[in-house]
């Protein structure tokens, strides 16, 4: 038994290996994590994906992962930073998660210059 990361109540394992009950499964259902990546010689482009956890089954494998790529600016490196603090280790909920893939869309996915 052990309890549940967002309310405390005690979970059994045998309904779930997740770290959380399956009441705020339902209300949290993703788990995000930010990963940067980084390749020899790529110096001036900040890329990487955002991997997707399920609060809804016992999956201990990310279930989808969201790409980000933009240039390396001072600005765009705050922008993100922020962006990845508020949602970095955050379970979210359905109306969050579809925010957050639009905004990381819409401002961490530039297409690239050459
Ligand atoms: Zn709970």
């Amino acid at each position: 038994m052990k309890p549940c990361k967002k309310c405390g109540k005690t979970i059994d394992p045998k309904i779930t290996k997740n770290d959380t009950c399956p009441e705020c499964g339902k209300k949290y259902p993703y788990f995000l994590s930010f990963i940067e990546e980084g390749y020899v010689g790529v110096n001036d482009v900040v890329f990487g994906r955002v991997k997707i956890y399920t609060n809804l089954k016992p999956e201990d494998y990310a279930i989808d992962e969201l790409r980000f790529v933009f240039a390396e600016t001072d600005k765009n490196r705050k922008e993100f930073y922020e962006f990845r603090e508020k949602w970095d280790f955050k379970d979210v909920t359905e109306k969050e998660f579809e925010a957050i893939k639009l905004e990381l869309k819409k401002r961490f996915n530039e297409p690239l210059k050459n």
